[in-house]
């Protein structure tokens, strides 16, 4: 498969890059006239699958001010170029925020993360057997609503997109309650990460096409959990989650003291689970309490026919999954 047509554009400052696209992305062409990519390990083979067909593609790679992690205040910072191996073998991160460094290293396969940024992790676009598929194999299926047809093969009758989210870092961010910096024409807008994807599979993130992510906060307050994450994949050696769930917990006396519990690739959005924190705080961790957590975890999961294994299996893996890692996480404290 060939990759359309377009023109790069490489800006080494993140100036640049904002200039770039507010003169690329403006209403008349499209609003996919200009796409970023940083890694390009998702962008360029939904390239080929003529998923997106931009005419310039942003290569935000040369701009150094986005890449590496830093102290920051009393949290950490990590610019959205940092690769997902960086992210992965960071001393601090290992230390003070296990879950994400546990969950970097799920992504994919090691040349994939070598080349994979946190920031395109983040980005990343929803998926569904139906969508990402070759223009041919999309033709012979009269598309679907997320590109150029106007049903869906996978709750038919309606009007709305249910591709997963299928990155595994943001459940890891969402439960350490990371916020996000957006930069745009009109400047740069820090907002919480939940606040950051709509659960709808088309319009997925909040980010205008004008606009790019820049960094990633880890608060102090979040540091020093322990931290857990599963996931369901068909390879174990590289896939993406077809199920995916981060704990964190933090104990006390035997009790816990604080804990979050975060899903991905069973939603449109990667969802902090709602009820969780209630269900922990103040108890000690037994089979009874993982299991509430797990089976709130399996209500709040909406897994629908977007992969090659069944709602039901995932609806009851997320379950076993979010059971083990709750155990796991209050384990790690004995
Ligand atoms: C075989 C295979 C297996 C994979 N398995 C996994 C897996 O197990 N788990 C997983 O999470 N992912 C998986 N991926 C997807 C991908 O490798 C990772 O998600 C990776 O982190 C994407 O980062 P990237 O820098 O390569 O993103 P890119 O491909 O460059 O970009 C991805 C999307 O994010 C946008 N984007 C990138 N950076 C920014 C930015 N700073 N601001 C705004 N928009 C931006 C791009 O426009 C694009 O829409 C897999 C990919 C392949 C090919
Ligand atoms: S959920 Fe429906 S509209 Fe969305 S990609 Fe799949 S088939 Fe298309």
């Amino acid at each position: 498969m060939s990759l359309p047509q377009f023109k790069l554009l490489r800006p080494r400052t993140l100036d640049e890059a904002l200039w770039l696209l507010a003169k690329h992305s403006d209403a008349q062409r499209g609003p996919h006239s200009v796409r970023i990519v940083a890694g390009g390990t998702d962008l360029i083979p939904s390239m080929r699958q003529k998923l997106f067909e931009p005419q310039f593609v942003l290569d935000i790679r040369h701009i150094a001010e986005l890449n590496g992690i830093r102290q920051q205040g009393s949290g950490v910072e990590i610019g959205a170029l940092t690769s997902l191996t960086t992210i992965e073998h960071s001393a601090v991160l290992r230390r003070r925020y296990p879950v994400l460094t546990e969950a970097a290293a799920t992504v994919a396969s090691p040349l994939l993360r070598n080349m994979g940024t946190i920031g395109g992790n983040i980005c990343l676009d929803t998926r569904c057997l139906w969508y990402n598929q070759s223009l041919t194999w999309r033709k012979g299926c009269g598309f679907c609503i997320k590109k150029d047809g106007d049903l869906c093969h996978v709750a038919p009758g309606g009007s709305r997109c249910w591709a997963a989210f299928s990155g595994d870092t943001p459940p890891a961010l969402l439960c350490l309650n990371a916020e996000i910096e957006i930069a745009g024409a009109s400047g740069l807008r820090r907002m919480p990460l939940r606040e950051f994807y709509t659960n709808d599979g088309i319009a997925y993130r909040n980010l205008q096409s004008n606009e790019l992510l820049t960094r990633v906060f880890l608060p102090e307050s979040s540091a020093d959990y322990r931290g857990v994450y599963c996931k369901l994949r068909v390879r174990g050696s590289i896939d993406y989650p077809l199920a995916g769930v981060a704990v964190v917990m933090k104990r006390s006396n035997g009790h816990v003291a604080d804990a979050r519990v975060a899903i991905t690739a069973v939603n449109p959005a990667p969802l902090l689970l709602k009820g969780a924190s209630e269900l922990l705080i103040g108890k000690m961790v037994d089979e009874a309490v993982a299991q509430a957590v797990g089976n709130l975890a399996a209500k709040t999961a909406k897994p629908l026919t977007t992969s090659a294994l069944t709602p039901e299996y995932r609806r009851e893996m997320i379950r076993v999954f979010t059971k083990r890692a709750v155990l796991q996480a209050a384990e790690a404290q004995n």
